[in-house]
């Protein structure tokens, strides 16, 4: 954790310069990214906007390591990741980078347990370590007592929360999410950005893609894109999760705002 979050001599997290990706489909070229220039520092919390089709993301892709650019240079830490074999980007990726997903991309004949503990099998880390660590980001998105569940014994909240813990068990400093309350109700959407906010607190860069400006509303910058270039890029001050959590009550629980009872003093 130490080495990975050690400031990659002294330069921003993340640099991009001139991020151009083109799509080649037989005679068609689609130009997904145009241009894309953007600095992120380290405990940012990020929102990538943009309507269906504009870049979010390919641009997510890139920054992951999951791709790279046509054109265009990507200091990762500071570290030149532009170019790197797919070997060296699938290591950046590991050390670097915990990914949350829509669709959570749980395995279904598994438990929560073992899909947390996953990243930590491919990264070769001993039985005896993986179970702790798995167990230690279970408790972090307050899911201890359902380690044995399978995904479907858990509600859609509770899957996305597996699905942060396996994100995080590799402590990467990272944690990129792509439309991460797409499947979600309100309520359990503001649990699941609570989450995200209480990383920032721990030192995590957060960068997630939504199309919804409500869920924006909890990031401290939003970029957001338009056919494949950034249109607007400015800071603000989030909501908290927490609170808008706080203030809205579980489905079927009594009402916050009944009377009191008669007789009782206000
Ligand atoms: P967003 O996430 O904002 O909806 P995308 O980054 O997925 O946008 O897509 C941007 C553009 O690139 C779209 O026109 C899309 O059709 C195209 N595109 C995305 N992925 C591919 C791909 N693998 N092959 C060809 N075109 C793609
Ligand atoms: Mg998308």
């Amino acid at each position: 954790m130490a080495a990975a979050q050690a400031p990659g001599d002294g330069r921003p997290l993340i640099e991009m310069r001139g991020i151009e990706r083109t799509y080649v489909m037989g005679d068609n070229e689609v130009r997904a990214l145009r241009g894309v220039d953007l600095t992120i520092e380290r405990g940012a919390s990020i929102a990538i906007m943009g309507t269906s089709g504009s870049g979010k993301s390919t641009l997510m892709n890139i920054m992951g390591c999951l791709d790279q650019p046509t054109k265009g240079s990507y200091l990762l830490n500071g570290k030149d990741v532009a170019k790197l074999s797919r070997a060296q980007l699938a290591d950046v990726r590991g050390r670097m980078i915990g990914f949350v997903f829509q669709s959570f991309n749980l395995l279904s004949r598994t438990t929560a347990l073992e899909n947390v503990e996953m990243p930590l099998l491919y990264q070769g880390v001993p039985a005896g370590e993986r179970h702790r660590r798995a167990r230690r980001a279970l408790e972090q998105v307050g899911l201890t007592g359902r380690e044995d569940h399978h995904p479907n014994q858990l509600s859609g909240g509770q899957q996305q929360r597996v699905a942060i813990a396996r994100a995080l068990v590799g402590e990467a400093p990272i944690i990129m999410a792509d439309e991460p309350t797409g499947n979600l109700d309100t309520r359990t959407s503001y649990e699941v950005m609570a989450i995200l906010q209480g990383f920032i607190g721990q030192g995590k860069t957060v960068i997630l893609v939504t199309h919804e400006a409500d869920i924006a509303a909890y990031a401290s910058r939003v970029i957001t894109l338009r056919d494949g270039m950034v249109i607007d890029d400015k800071q603000q001050t989030p909501i908290s999760a927490t609170e808008a959590l706080a203030a809205t009550p579980p489905p079927h629980a009594p009402a916050a705002t009944a009377p009191p009872a008669a007789g009782a003093t206000p």
